[in-house]
């Protein structure tokens, strides 16, 4: 392609809302284009290489054997109601209505299509297992869209789902999954780590995540570097402190803490350590209408911090039916008091407290009355818990939960998550098959899907210098820039002309910047885009010289057009796979 034909527009100016290097740099390089607030399309550049991260993903799902298929955004509430999400999924589900009145979604993930394909048209064991996906875009109505590409509103996810016939089925499916995500990712040339992730209440060994390193990136994981161990924050399992089996209960005693609201206040006022006393935290719970249903007061050590999903999974609820409380409010129904809330004080609420809490004796805590805790308090004999279960954040030193060496903390960005899903939708949607008995089964089933365009903007965090982008070959919109760097000069045309030809002769994907700008503007667009080979035809063009020059190194070489033709192509088409 021809510079001088393409709809190109590079901006020097870093745009104000843009923070990280992957949302300027693809703004700068013309690559998206903001429509509204986590909505983006595509221009030229940045198209191609969607297409090429598409084009990875879909040879490895179909060497995996799962079959193509492509469903539609609009997705009729009636199916939402019967797996029960349409209340379930919360406000990010993007509600539309029709001239009728009739309520749809914009498919924020796809399970019920998939399954109501499969109850439809699978009635055999002989015809399972199967795997079906699509490369599709994808709808969430984001609380707070932001960094460009990596939270978005539209967005194009592949999706894929399995079906076996029993557990052992769904347990080799998502092998072949995990298998392909990670050759995917590699391909797309990301430094990843498959993390275990959250599954739900259905707890287990259930879902990975597979995360690109990043500092910019959401999402905590915890890795050990002694054992494999690697999870999200949010899934990583806690040690207990150890019990204190053969230390006495004291007497439980009020004190006056006049103004200690804080752990660290209490602590230091009593003179205690914030091991020994337990942190209060309250909340409301609503029902899936949306409708006030019931306080919960959250307990851990002093020290410790609360790991929100670890309560939602141990209520059964979703993380949207789950805000902090108005304590004055609750106060009146619960009789906590901001700030001076403990375990034993409550009535009317639901109290969750941290599996460590009960081995442990004569803590401080809340006294539920104003300015006032009590000290000594021990459990069983002055507090009780509804739910006892982990709640606790692993932090960074924290003992690994699998091997007991301290742990590590890194972040990064999900670009990809496979989850057993199970018979959770088979059992409400009813997809079964008749075994060879002829007796009606459930059919187990997997969900496996990958930000398409969050592994972009992956990509160009893990690949980037002050300069641009620099785009691993296998995801590059071009593999090559010839850069004129005097379009009118005969000698230049003409040599710059023939590599051009004979680059794409040889299946090169090729640019020729022939523009009339400056050479420093095209040298700085080439850095820009990020184009892993630039070959700049210039004054040796009348003996046959180029200078080739790596996007991802420092030096260039002058040698002879052919030697350049031959390094491009050799190099090309070595690493265009990945
Ligand atoms: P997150 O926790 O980041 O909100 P998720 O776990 O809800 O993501 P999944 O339902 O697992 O996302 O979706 C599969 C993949 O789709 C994710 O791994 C991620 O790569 C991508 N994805 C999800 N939400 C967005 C979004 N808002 N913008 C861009 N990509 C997204
Ligand atoms: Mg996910």
């Amino acid at each position: 392609m021809r510079l001088s034909q393409m709809h190109i527009k590079t901006l020097r100016e870093v745009p104000n809302e843009a923070e990280i290097p992957s949302h300027i740099l693809l703004l700068r390089t013309g690559m998206i284009r903001k429509l509204v607030s986590g909505v983006y399309g595509f221009m030229p550049f940045g198209w191609r290489t969607v297409r090429k991260i598409e084009q990875i993903v879909r040879e490895e799902m179909d060497a995996s054997g799962a079959q193509e298929i492509h469903m539609s955004a609009v997705q009729p509430a009636e199916l939402w109601e019967e797996s029960g999400r349409w209340n379930a999924y919360g406000p990010e589900l993007w509600r539309i209505k029709d001239r009728n009145g009739r309520d749809f979604c914009l498919g924020p993930t796809h399970e019920e299509i998939f399954t109501d394909i499969v109850r439809n048209d699978i009635s055999s064991y002989r015809q399972l297992p199967e795997m079906l996906y699509q490369i599709q875009t994808k709808y969430r109505d984001e609380a707070r869209p932001r960094f460009g590409l990596m939270r978005s509103r539209e967005f194009i996810m592949k999706d894929c789902y399995s079906f076996d016939t029993d557990a052992e089925g769904l347990d080799r499916s998502y092998q072949i999954m995990y298998d392909a995500y990670d050759r995917i990712f590699r391909r797309c040339g990301l430094t990843f780590r498959p993390v275990e992730a959250d599954s739900g209440a259905i707890g287990g060994s259930n879902s990975h995540e597979f995360t690109a390193l990043s500092e910019v990136g959401e999402s905590d994981i915890a890795y050990c570097e002694h054992c494999n161990m690697a999870a999200t924050t949010e899934r990583a399992a806690c040690v207990d402190a150890p019990a204190q089996e053969d230390v006495e209960m004291l007497p439980m005693e009020e004190k006056f803490t006049p103004g200690t609201k804080t752990i660290e206040d209490v602590a230091n006022y009593l003179g205690l350590s914030q091991e020994q006393t337990i942190k209060a935290l309250l909340f409301v719970t609503y029902d899936e209408e949306g409708e006030e249903n019931g306080y919960v007061a959250a307990f851990v050590r002093g020290d410790r911090d609360l790991n929100m999903t670890k309560l939602v999974n141990a209520l059964d609820i979703a993380e949207h039916q789950i805000e902090f409380a108005d304590e004055e409010k609750m106060g009146a129904a619960t009789g906590c008091v901001g700030g001076f809330t403990g375990p034993t004080g409550l009535h009317d609420c639901t109290l969750v407290v941290d599996s460590e809490l009960p081995g442990l004796k004569n803590l401080c805590a809340g006294a539920c009355k104003e300015d006032h805790h009590l000290i000594n308090v021990n459990y069983g004999r002055d507090y009780k818990a509804d739910i006892i279960t982990d709640l606790k954040v692993l932090k960074e030193g924290d003992p690994c939960p699998v091997c007991g060496q301290p742990v590590k903390h890194a972040r990064g960005i999900e670009v990809g998550q496979v989850f057993k899903l199970g018979t959770k939708y088979s059992a409400s949607m009813g997809a079964t098959y008749l075994d060879e008995n002829q007796k009606e089964q459930l059919i187990e089933m997997g969900c496996y899907g990958i930000g398409i365009t969050r592994t972009m903007a992956a990509i160009v965090e893990q690949h980037h210098d002050e300069d641009g982008i620099i785009w691993p070959i296998s995801v590059a919109p071009y593999h090559v820039i010839i850069t004129l760097v005097k379009p009118n000069d005969e000698a230049q045309k003409a040599l710059g002309e023939k590599l051009y030809e004979d680059l794409q002769k040889a299946g090169v994907e090729v640019l020729l910047d022939d523009r009339k700008e400056r050479p420093g503007v095209k040298f700085k667009d080439a850095d820009l885009l990020g184009i892993p080979v630039r070959i700049t035809v210039g004054k040796l063009a009348g003996e046959g010289k180029v200078e080739y020059k790596l996007r991802r190194e420092e030096d260039k070489v002058e040698i002879s057009v052919e030697e350049a033709l031959e390094k491009t192509v050799a190099l090309v088409n070595s690493e265009r796979r990945g």
